[in-house]
C-alpha cells in the first residue's frame, strides 16, 4: 500500500469506529448528531470537494456528483423527517471510499506488475577505460563500441559476445524460466540477465535502437491503442451519468405530481428517497474500471509469455483470428541454411561460395547469413562494390571487379541468363558471373521443432485455416507445407505478391473473421502491415519487422501464436463477463430501487460488489500463462 491508500485506510476506519459507537450506543440528539458529522465529512469530505470542484468546472457527471448528491441528499430527508438517523448517508460514503479504496490498490498491483516483467530498463552500461570499468549512460554508447557485462547485470544493448561464455536468463524477454547459454560469436539482445560469466560485446546498435528501447517503447503507446470494448466504454459513460441524473429527478418529481394532480398526497419523501437510491445504484465505476483494468492486465500476462501486443485493439482482434498466414523461411523454418551441395560449377566450389559470400555480405536475410557463415571468414567488404538487393530474388554485386550475381531463377532470367535446374530438394542459389551461369549452391532449411505441433494447436483451438506463403521455389514449398501439414502453400512469391495474396485471403474471410500473418519481417513488413494483425518474429526479425507488427514474438517460437489467441480469448472473454455482468446487476437494481423495493443499503452493497467482483475478475487476465 502506498501513502495516500494507507491514509484512506485510517479514514476509513476513523468513520467505521465513529459509525458504530453511534449506532452501538443509540447515542441520540445533539451528540448523535455531531458523531454522525464528523463521521460523514471523515471520510467524504475529499468527494465532496471533488464533486463541487466539479460543478464549478462545468464537469458535473462523475461518481463523485453522484455519490455527494446521493448523500447529502438523505442527509436532508433525514433532517426534514427529523428522524436523527444519518447512518445511510455515512455508510453509503463509507462503502464507496472502501470500494475506491480496494480498486487503487487492485490496479496498483496489477500496474507493479507488469511493471516488474518489464524491468528491463538497464541503467547503465559498463565500458572499459585504463583497465578499469566504467559505468555510462546506454544512451551515451555509439554501435560498435565494446561493453562489458558482467553477472547479475542486464545487457543493455544488443550486440556480439566477442569473449567470454555465460548463460543468460532471457525470462523477462520471452517467459522462457530456461536460460540460454552463449560464447563468443553469438548475437545477444538486450534485456536479458547475465547470470554466469563475464561477457565482453561488440554492440552492433545504439540503445536506442535496441530491443530494450524498442519493448519499453512498444509497451508505453500500447495503451493508447483502444480496444472497440473500452471506447464503447467511456462513450457509455459519457452518456450515461447524464442520463440516470435525469431520470434520477424526473423519479422524484413525476410521480408525485401526478400524485397531486390526482388529488392525492404527493408522498415527495418517498419518490425522493428512491430517486437518491437510483443515483447511487447507477454509479458506474464497476464497468468504467474494470473493462480498461481487463486488458491491461491481458496486455501485462501475454507480455509475460514473451507475447508482445502493441494495443488491446489488437488483443481484441487476435481474438477473432480466423486465419493465420506464415511466412516461410525464418518463421517456420529456423532460417539457418545449411550448404547441402554445390552443382555444375565452372569455378572451384570454395571460390564459389567466396564470390556468393560477398556479394552477399550487405544482405540481412537468412540465406545470406547463412552463406557467409560456409564462407567462414572475414568478409574482406571492401572487395565489394555497387550491392544491389532485389527483394524476394537475391542480389548483384561487383567483388573484385566482376560482376556477381547470386539469386533463385527468377533473378537469372532477369539477367538473361540460362541456369541448370536441380533436383534436390533445398533451396537453389544460382551463381552468375559477368552475366555467364557459374553454377549453384543447394542450400537447405530445417522446420523449427514446434512448427508442426504448433500448426496443430492451432487446428485444435479453431483457427479455420492456415497458409503458409514463400519467395522459394514451388518443390520445397510443397515438401515444407506438407511436412508441417498447414492447408494450403502458394510460393515463388515476390514481396509484392505476398501482399496480393493477403488482400485475396482477407477478401474470402470477409467480415466474418480476422487475418493473421506471422513474419519475420524480412520481405515481408508490408504484409504484416496489410494484414488485419501482424505478428513478427521479434528476436531474430528485423527491426522494421517490430516497427510494423502489431504483435511482437520474443523468442520465435510459432507455438507462441496459439498461446496469444488463447490469452486474448480469455482477456475478451473477461471483458463480456464483466460488461454483462456489471450491467446486468445495475439494471435489475435500478428497477428494484425504482419500485421502492431496493434501499440505499442494498444499492451501495450492489455498486460496490459487483465493482470489487468485477477487478477481482480483471486481475485474472494476468495470470493467462496457465492456458
Ligand atoms: P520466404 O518467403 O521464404 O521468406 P523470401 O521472399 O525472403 O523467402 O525470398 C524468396 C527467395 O528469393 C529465396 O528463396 C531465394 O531464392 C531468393 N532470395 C531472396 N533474398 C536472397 C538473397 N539475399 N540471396 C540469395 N537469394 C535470395
Ligand atoms: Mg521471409
Amino acid at each position: 500500500m502506498n501513502r495516500k491508500q494507507k491514509k484512506m485506510l485510517i479514514r476509513i476506519v476513523i468513520a467505521a469506529v465513529l459509525l458504530a459507537a453511534v449506532k452501538l450506543f443509540k447515542i441520540g440528539g445533539w451528540a448523535g448528531t455531531a458523531l454522525y458529522a464528523a463521521s460523514y465529512i471523515t471520510i467524504g469530505y475529499d468527494i465532496l470537494r471533488k464533486a463541487f470542484r466539479g460543478i464549478i468546472n462545468h464537469q458535473v457527471f462523475d461518481e463523485n456528483f453522484l455519490m455527494a448528491v446521493a448523500t447529502v441528499g438523505a442527509i436532508a430527508l433525514a433532517i426534514y423527517e427529523k428522524t436523527g438517523d444519518f447512518a445511510e448517508a455515512v455508510s453509503v460514503m463509507l462503502f464507496y471510499q472502501i470500494g475506491e479504496l480496494f480498486q487503487s490498490y487492485a490496479v496498483g498491483k496489477s500496474r507493479r506488475n507488469i511493471a516488474a516483467l518489464m524491468d528491463i530498463r538497464p541503467d547503465y552500461a559498463n565500458i572499459e577505460r585504463d583497465g578499469r570499468l566504467e559505468q555510462v549512460d546506454p544512451d551515451q554508447i555509439p554501435a560498435g563500441s565494446v561493453i562489458v557485462v558482467q553477472p547479475g547485470e542486464k545487457v543493455p544493448i544488443d550486440g556480439q559476445v566477442i569473449e567470454g561464455a555465460s548463460s543468460l536468463d532471457t525470462a523477462a524477454l520471452t517467459g522462457e524460466s530456461q536460460p540460454r547459454d552463449v560464447k563468443d560469436g553469438d548475437d545477444i539482445i538486450s534485456g536479458c540477465i547475465n547470470l554466469t560469466g563475464v561477457l565482453k560485446v561488440r554492440t552492433t546498435k545504439a540503445f536506442g535502437e535496441s530491443t530494450v528501447s524498442k519493448i519499453l517503447e512498444l509497451m508505453e503507446n500500447s495503451s493508447s491503442h483502444k480496444s472497440r470494448s473500452e471506447n464503447f466504454i467511456s462513450r457509455f459513460a459519457r452518456a450515461y451519468t447524464p442520463a440516470v441524473c435525469c431520470s434520477a429527478l424526473a423519479l422524484a418529481i413525476l410521480p408525485p405530481v401526478i400524485n397531486l394532480m390526482m388529488g392525492m398526497p404527493g408522498g415527495w419523501e418517498i419518490w425522493v428517497y428512491r430517486a437518491l437510491t437510483f443515483l447511487v445504484i447507477s454509479c458506474p465505476c464497476a464497468l468504467v474500471i474494470s473493462i480498461p483494468l481487463s486488458f491491461f492486465a491481458g496486455l501485462g500476462g501475454a507480455g509475460k509469455e514473451g507475447v508482445l501486443i502493441k494495443g488491446s485493439n489488437y488483443l481484441e482482434a487476435l481474438s477473432q483470428t480466423s486465419i493465420v498466414v506464415f511466412d516461410k523461411t525464418g518463421t517456420l523454418t529456423r532460417g539457418v541454411f545449411e550448404v547441402s551441395g554445390i552443382h555444375h560449377n565452372t569455378i572451384p566450389e570454395e571460390k564459389l561460395i567466396e564470390l556468393a559470400a560477398l556479394a552477399e555480405c550487405a544482405s540481412s536475410h537468412p540465406i545470406s547469413k547463412s552463406l557467409q557463415r560456409a564462407y567462414g571468414r572475414e568478409i574482406e567488404r571492401d572487395r565489394v562494390t555497387g550491392i544491389q538487393e532485389i527483394s524476394g530474388s537475391g542480389v548483384i554485386a561487383r567483388v573484385d571487379g566482376a560482376e556477381v550475381a547470386a539469386g533463385n531463377g527468377k533473378l537469372m532470367k532477369r539477367l538473361g541468363v540460362d541456369y541448370m535446374d536441380c533436383h534436390s530438394s533445398g533451396t537453389i542459389i544460382h551463381i552468375a558471373i559477368d552475366g555467364k551461369y557459374a553454377g549453384h549452391v543447394v542450400i537447405s532449411d530445417v522446420e523449427k521443432p514446434t512448427s508442426r505441433a504448433a500448426i496443430a494447436e492451432l487446428k485444435k483451438i479453431g483457427v479455420k485455416k492456415t497458409v503458409m506463403l514463400t519467395g522459394d521455389m514451388g518443390r520445397v514449398a510443397e515438401h515444407m507445407a506438407k511436412k508441417l501439414g498447414v492447408d494450403q502453400y502458394r510460393s515463388d512469391l515476390l514481396p509484392a505478391d505476398k501482399v496480393a495474396e493477403v488482400e485475396k485471403l482477407l477478401a474470402e474471410t470477409g467480415r466474418k473473421g480476422k487475418l493473421a500473418f506471422v513474419g519475420d519481417g524480412i520481405n515481408d513488413a508490408p504484409v504484416l502491415s496489410r494484414a488485419d494483425i501482424g505478428i513478427a518474429m521479434g528476436a531474430m526479425g528485423s527491426d522494421a519487422a517490430i516497427e510494423a507488427a502489431d504483435i511482437v514474438l520474443m523468442d520465435d517460437d510459432p507455438m507462441k501464436i496459439s498461446k496469444a489467441i488463447k490469452i486474448s480469448r480469455k482477456c475478451i472473454g473477461i471483458v463480456y463477463q464483466n460488461i454483462a455482468f456489471a450491467l446486468g446487476v445495475k439494471a435489475l437494481c435500478l428497477i428494484l430501487g425504482a419500485l421502492g423495493i431496493a434501499n440505499m443499503w442494498a444499492a451501495i452493497f450492489a455498486d460496490v460488489g459487483v465493482m470489487v467482483l468485477a477487478v477481482l475478475n480483471a486481475i485474472r487476465a494476468l495470470y493467462v500463462h496457465k492456458l
